[in-house]
């Protein structure tokens, strides 16, 4: 059962474990894994994004909720910031749940900031990953404090055209990135996530607004489903995906088509910082003529 657009917004207490390793899949992708941060289960945006991918892997979850027992996730985060010889230094706080989107109802960002604030000042490399479709509103608590080298923003944009038919309940495109532009000229690291694109719409102005902000990173993705967001999401919108081409893998756009995008986005990005792509496998990054030995990954330090 996916979340119905009019589900109320919940807060609880989480019984279990805050943080856990993420192994990224498709396994092939050169995607890096990172340690997710449970802070949420689902979007408080509303309505949820047409595409977004939760609502095939959170489909038994019935309501949207923000885990309200703080404390205990800051102690859980200051135990994972101890420990040394990790596989990655990354703590993802937006892959069950947009990272900021349940701050007015469960604030806990500025918390969890002072907590990387002070494993900065103990030389510790740990770093928060915020992804967000939020604008100056929901950005307000980051604003509001002192950056943080040890915290990084992410902002998931697309082409305004896709963003008000698919992306409804999130802010505006120009919102997201005003606050983006804002976030970076008060000292905050801001990375940008232009994701997922959709063939047949225009990317160059966006890509030159990413530009204009020059980011520190840039991930570059594509429209693609798994299995279960196929099974949820049924009304077209991927119907120009190929099916996946092996089990477990996402359903894509043809080669082509995705190469076209990246291109494109490319170009109006005219080299102003370093470029991943999001799930794809070293010979696409290859074929789009970036590097796959040295990925520049949004998920990655
Ligand atoms: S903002 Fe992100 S988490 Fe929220 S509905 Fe959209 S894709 Fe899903």
């Amino acid at each position: 059962m996916s979340i119905p657009p009019s589900a109320p917004l919940l807060t609880r207490p989480r019984k279990t474990r805050f943080i856990e390793l993420l192994r990224t899949t498709p396994a092939r992708t050169v995607c890096p894994n990172f340690y997710l941060l449970a802070h949420a289960n689902g979007c408080a945006f509303r309505p949820h994004c047409d595409y977004c991918y939760l609502k095939g892997s959170l489909w038994h979850v019935p309501i949207d909720s923000a885990f309200d027992n703080v404390a205990r996730m800051l102690a859980d985060v200051r135990r994972w910031i101890a420990r040394d010889n990790l596989e990655t230094y990354v703590l993802n706080a937006g892959n069950l749940s947009d990272s900021l989107a349940f701050e007015p109802i469960r604030p806990a960002v500025q918390a969890l900031v002072e907590e990387f604030r002070a494993a900065s000042a103990a030389g510790r490399r740990h770093t928060l990953l915020l992804v967000t479709k939020g604008g100056v509103s929901e950005c307000r608590p980051l604003l509001e404090a002192a950056p943080c080298p040890n915290v990084i923003v992410s902002f998931s944009v697309n082409c305004a055209e896709v963003a008000r038919a698919h992306e409804r309940g999130a802010a505006a495109v120009a919102d997201r990135m005003d606050a983006a532009r804002r976030l970076k000229a008060a000292g905050w690291r801001v990375r940008i996530r232009l994701d997922p694109m959709f063939a047949g719409y225009e990317y160059g102005s966006i890509a030159g607004g990413i530009r204009g902000l020059a980011p520190e990173r840039v991930t570059l993705g594509t429209l693609r489903a798994d299995p279960h967001l196929l099974r949820v999401v049924n009304h077209g919108l991927f119907g120009a995906l190929a099916p996946p081409a092996e089990p477990g893998g996402l359903a894509r756009y043809p080669l082509d088509t995705r190469l076209d995008l990246y291109r494109a986005a490319r170009a109006g990005l005219g080299g102003v910082c370093p470029v991943g792509l999001c799930e794809e496998t070293r010979d696409v990054w290859e074929a789009a003529g970036l590097n796959p030995a040295f990925p520049s990954c949004n998920c990655a330090e």
